[in-house]
């Protein structure tokens, strides 16, 4: 760390997560050996030991803790159809991110890759950089980087088409002994044994059985963009070199590493570069800066694409005057700038009944300094599989098993969350919390 005061975006493992890929292999090691795909082939009449039948399950949300649960579901002979209100492709809401351990097992324990350099860049390890742009340490810490929509575009090609709608908008959920139904825009309705929310920060699920569970602001945002490296100047993406890049000033830091391309390429020329800008924000001024270019007001980020131009024109003139200079020509090259406010949630409960639960975002929003998310949501998707396996899918008794591992490990990657967060962007309340 050469005396840097705090690690930004955690070096794998995230804390919290070691050992749980080895929960993973427990689920997978009683999997039957051919239920290669989600979808529960074996879910329609195979009955487990005790003689019970794996549930039929509705899954909100169709992003990466949708996927991930339709996958290990499917995996231990659930039957289960996901709901995700997007047409089409999910567009990336997230972008680089560091792969975890659990995620890289995940990935490659369900077959979403062969192999997980496939999907990766392995950065050449740190560097700290002064508003000169000069070296003022680092490490050789190896770690591995992908990309959202290549994760998320692999682990939904392992959950059967037919099981996958899109332009699915579900408008009500309920749930009540023997069985829980959904209700989408339009009026179409769906019933199965177990619903499992996954629709995000934002969760209509978690509001129907958590009213009083909101977010909290916490003062800050995380610029973010992505540069295809053909865009960049060279001098850019030899500064960079393949490092995890940081540069810190008083209260607030960037970051920048290097990702796979949108088709997925990890070969130098066609991948991209990803940086996330961490600036304290008033709250009274998010309004006029997330109000997006059709003049939608959004809570918890302007997906790329959608930021208003004079907010990303802004934002590049404060790079020149605030950013080191390569940094800065990193931030003016790129066209899709976004914005992501930064809150907390954490859900009193994950499992809402005997036959509903939360996974993902909708039952824990992790700050970006964790690295966590995604890897979470694969976690969380790993868990409920091996509850419902070892409670002989008994779903009361399964949903709480989940709860108690997986809301203590949301829990502690929260607090690790916080206090990164206190310690760059409001140092004179670190050891307050
Ligand atoms: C701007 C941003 C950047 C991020 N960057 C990173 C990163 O770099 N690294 C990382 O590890 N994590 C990142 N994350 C977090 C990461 O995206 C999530 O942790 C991960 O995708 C798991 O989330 P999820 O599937 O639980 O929820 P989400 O990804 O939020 O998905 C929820 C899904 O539910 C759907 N949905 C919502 N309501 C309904 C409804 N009523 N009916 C049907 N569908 C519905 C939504 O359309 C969406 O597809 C980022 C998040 C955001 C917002």
């Amino acid at each position: 760390m050469s005396g840097h005061p705090w690690p930004s975006e955690a070096p794998a493992p995230a804390p919290g997560f070691e050992g749980l890929a080895s929960q993973a292999a427990q689920a997978h090691a009683s999997t039957p050996p051919d239920n290669a795909a989600a979808g529960g082939q074996a879910g329609a009449g195979a009955a487990d030991a005790g003689g019970r039948r794996p549930p039929s399950v509705l899954i909100v949300g169709g992003s990466m803790g949708g996927c991930c649960a339709a996958v290990a579901l499917g995996h231990v002979g659930c039957r289960v159809e996901v709901f995700e209100k997007a047409p089409g492709d999910l567009k990336s809401q997230g972008a680089g991110l560091v792969v975890q351990p659990d995620l890289a097992a995940f990935l490659q324990r369900y077959g979403a890759v062969r192999s997980i350099e496939e999907v990766c860049v392995r950065s050449a390890g740190r560097q700290y950089v002064d508003s000169n742009g000069r070296v003022i340490g680092g490490n050789d810490e190896l770690q591995l980087f992908s990309a959202w929509d290549v994760l998320h575009r692999a682990v939904k090609a392992r959950v059967p088409p037919q099981l996958y709608h899109s332009s699915s908008s579900v408008a009500a959920v309920a749930a009540a002994p023997g069985g829980v139904s959904i209700t989408l825009q339009g009026g179409q309705q769906h019933s199965g044994d177990l619903l499992v929310g996954c629709d995000g920060p934002g969760s209509l699920v978690r509001r129907t059985f958590l009213p009083d569970a909101t977010s909290e602001y916490q003062g800050y945002v995380a610029w973010r963009g992505l540069v295809p490296e053909q865009d960049l100047p060279q001098h850019v993406l030899e500064f960079i070199q393949n490092k995890f890049t940081v540069h810190q000033m008083p209260r607030s830091h960037i970051l920048a590493y290097i990702i796979p391309g949108a088709d997925g390429s990890t070969q130098p020329g066609g991948r991209r570069v990803n940086w996330v800008w961490y600036v304290n924000t008033p709250a009274d001024s998010l309004p006029a800066l997330f109000e997006d270019v059709h003049g939608h007001h959004h809570l918890y980020s302007v997906p790329r694409g959608l930021l208003r131009d004079e907010v990303a024109a802004e934002r590049k003139v404060a790079a020149r005057k605030e950013l080191p200079p390569a940094l800065a020509d990193l931030v003016g090259h790129t066209r899709d700038v976004f914005v992501q406010a930064i809150h907390d949630q954490l859900a009193p409960r994950l499992a809402l009944s005997d036959s509903c639960c939360l996974l993902g975002d909708a039952g824990c929003i992790l700050r970006p300094h964790t690295a966590a998310g995604t890897t979470k949501a694969a976690v969380d998707a790993t868990a409920l599989a091996a509850s419902l396996q070892r409670c002989a899918f008994q779903l009361g008794p399964a949903l709480r098993e989940y709860e108690c591992s997986q809301l203590a490990l949301a829990r502690h990657l929260v607090d690790v969350g916080r206090s990164i967060g206190t310690r760059s962007q409001f140092p004179e309340r670190a050891g307050q919390d």
